[in-house]
């Protein structure tokens, strides 16, 4: 075999085997099954088929067309509205067509969740108010003049009411929902009115909680007011990396559609489609059983934490209502130092988490390289098995690495024992030999 081509499986090997004996719980992450895996791996991959189901561009699209149909209507059953495109590859892109749809390209006005709060550098601006450059995508693509929500960050949520009195003085084009630091339903009934007195279009970005909200068990964003729900496939919806774009407003599909083909993309990535349509069978399935089970572990996760002297944060509110939970780690600053001290010796126990900026840690001098907190989320590991006991085993392994100061080797040993017992995924459909027929054939 070519040198390179044996190192890079090599690599792959490896980090297999590191996967295989860690403990995963960065919250944008996810696993897919072997029935999603299958379809991923078609021959799907090696296709184009530019346009709407019906009507492509392209000849061969035959049974691509079937796949993405069905894969639209699962979309549509599981989040229980009338529009479902499952062409944008990725969360980012799906928000995007959203800006295009809503907004005037340079200067329109979008209001969002404060980045440092747990926004999404996808709702960004090029330019924070004080000129240093980030290259938010909204900003940077559309050019979109943007302003912040008001935030309580005793509530960790969005204040309604300061926010209200934003949207009247500010008159935005598109109010946004959604981030990637959130352990609450945002206020979207309550702001959705005001909305509407400026006449302006609600979003709602799902990607970390699409899952949750397809089972069931956070917020209805479509039913309480939004226009259009963006999401990735991949967080809390155990699918490919890939993106959707759903409404429950008939009137809106015509302006929807061509802001993703032909406005974002050529081709949509058709394999992923099948492995999608494959996810949303698999939630329509077992979803409602997983994401209970996912929310009751990051609770479990957050006591057992804050149990052992480290500080999960809003105790008082049981810590969260969706898979992630934010803890405070200023009180190791003198012994082990801060959120990306805190990263590094963790993951040489193979536990792998990322750190995060706590909403005041920008008011208190730290720097989002090295912030005040951690966040952690529980959509992978409870797809492996694990439940309200692994979740104090965890604790353990933190309090061991951060209180304790045993040796991380001496932990990635426990780690690896531990994790033994959950290397299968849970929660999908068993696949049978004759799967393997559509794989790939050359
Ligand atoms: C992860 C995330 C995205 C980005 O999604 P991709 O699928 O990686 O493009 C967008 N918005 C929010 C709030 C996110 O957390």
């Amino acid at each position: 075999m070519n040198k390179r081509v044996e190192e890079i499986r090599n690599i792959l090997i490896e980090h297999n085997e590191l996967f295989s004996k860690s403990i995963p719980l960065i919250a944008s992450e996810n696993i897919t099954s072997p029935a999603v895996d299958e379809a991923c791996n078609s021959d799907f991959s090696h296709r184009y088929a530019e346009g709407w189901v019906g009507q492509r561009v392209y000849a061969g699209c035959k049974y691509i067309d079937l796949v993405e149909d069905i894969c639209m209507e699962l979309a549509k059953e599981y989040f229980n509205c009338v529009h479902a495109d499952v062409r944008p590859i990725s969360g980012v892109v799906a928000n995007l067509a959203m800006y295009n749809a809503f907004t005037s390209a340079n200067n329109g006005k979008m209001l969002i969740m404060p980045i440092p709060k747990g926004g999404h550098i996808s709702h960004a601006p090029k330019f924070t108010k004080s000129g240093m450059a980030i290259y938010g995508t909204a900003g940077t693509v559309r050019g979109l003049n943007i302003e912040y929500m008001a935030f309580n960050n005793d509530e960790m949520n969005i204040d309604p009411d300061a926010t209200a009195k934003i949207i009247r003085e500010f008159k935005p084009e598109l109010i946004l929902f959604g981030g990637s630091v959130f352990l609450f339903p945002h206020p979207v009934k309550e702001l959705s009115e005001v909305a509407k007195d400026v006449g302006a279009n609600v979003g709602y970005d799902a990607a970390h909680v699409a899952g949750l909200i397809g089972s069931g068990y956070f917020q209805d964003p479509l039913r309480e007011g939004a226009d259009v729900m963006t999401l990735s496939t991949h967080k809390t919806l155990p699918g490919p990396q890939h993106g959707t774009l759903l409404s429950d407003r008939e009137d809106l599909i015509d302006t929807l559609r061509p802001n993703v083909f032909p406005a974002l993309l050529s081709n949509h990535h058709l394999h992923n489609v099948a492995g999608l349509a494959v996810t949303y069978a698999e939630m329509l399935e077992f979803g409602k059983d997983y994401h209970k089970k996912v929310i009751d572990n990051a609770k479990a996760l957050g006591q057992a934490l804050y149990e052992r002297g480290i500080n999960a944060l809003m105790e008082h509110k049981n810590f969260t209502e969706s898979h992630q939970i934010v803890i405070d780690i200023t009180n190791f600053e003198k012994t082990i130092g801060l959120g990306g001290d805190i990263e590094r010796l963790v993951e040489e126990a193979n536990i792998i988490i990322n750190r995060n900026l706590l909403p005041w840690d920008i008011s208190q001098g730290r720097h989002y390289m090295n912030p005040g907190g951690l966040r952690l989320g529980t959509s992978e590991i409870t797809r492996l098995g694990m439940g309200k006991s692994e979740m104090v085993d965890i604790a353990e392994f933190f309090k061991e690495l951060l209180i304790n100061k045993k040796d991380p080797q001496k932990v990635k040993q426990e780690v690896a024992e531990f994790k033994k017992d959950f290397q299968e995924i849970k929660y999908c459909f068993q696949t049978s030999n004759k799967a393997y027929e559509y794989l790939k054939f050359y």
